[in-house]
């Protein structure tokens, strides 16, 4: 994947575009839970129309990184702490089953999309990145479920791994990923010998260590100028 800043509105930005590189900003921590966006201010950051912005925001409300609320307008979403704990059940009731199905379907070209997501995640790392290392820890997540050819549990894992990046934003403790690191490269090792079982056992105990990572006290997170935020 290549990396999507728009930092020059001389680009021809599409609210697809915009969407993507909104979510890169909210995933980097650029751009904080809570956050208001304001479709004058993002229509002149990205030298698009009012409509274009507004379909870019509506994109991300789908997958909840963004609310929309009437009269107020959008801000990035925030959420909360028992939200939180559920967000995380949630997916450790999901995403084990999904790993599980995704053993007996993998093939070689999976094997390798999914060894190249953990390569650029490393890279992301080493490049003290680890927003962006955040987001394609993500998207290694979906791709687990696409594998799975479950689309509607896909779709809610989608969701759900959007919401953790934001959860993670507020309340992750854990100064390293490499436990993360780690953990997935033995998933793909159990993807590869299409052990269901072991892949099962090790999304979940993923899951539970990425969840007990979470600082259920402190919040963090700067404040950032949108404009400072996304031309950056
Ligand atoms: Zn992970």
């Amino acid at each position: 994947m290549t990396r999507t800043k728009l930092s020059a509105p001389s680009q021809a930005a599409t609210s697809d575009s915009i969407a993507q590189a909104l979510s890169l900003a909210i995933h980097e921590h650029r751009i904080s839970p809570g956050t208001k966006l304001v479709e004058d201010e993002l229509a002149e950051i990205y030298g698009v129309s009012r409509t274009v912005i507004r379909a870019s925001l509506h994109s991300l409300s789908h997958i909840q990184l963004v609310e929309i609320r009437r009269n107020k307008g959008a801000s990035v979403a925030s959420p909360s702490l028992v939200e939180a704990h559920e967000v995380f059940e949630a997916r450790e009731l999901l995403e084990p089953r999904t790993a599980h199905c995704a053993a007996e379907r993998t093939t070689s070209t999976d094997i390798a999309k999914l060894e190249r997501h953990i390569d650029d995640e490393h890279a992301a790392l080493e490049a003290a990145d680890p927003g962006r290392a955040l987001y394609l820890s993500g998207l290694f997540h979906n791709e687990i479920a696409r594998i799975a050819g479950q689309a509607t549990i896909a779709g809610f894992i989608e969701t759900l791994v959007a919401r953790s990046s934001l959860i993670i934003a507020l309340y992750w403790r854990r100064e390293s990923a490499l436990c993360e690191k780690h953990a997935h490269h033995a998933l793909v090792q159990a993807l590869a010998d299409k052990n269901g079982k072991l892949a099962e056992e090790l999304m979940r105990s993923h899951l539970v260590d990425l969840h007990s990572a979470l600082d259920l006290r402190e919040r963090n997170g700067r404040a950032l100028s949108l404009k400072d935020a996304l031309l950056q």
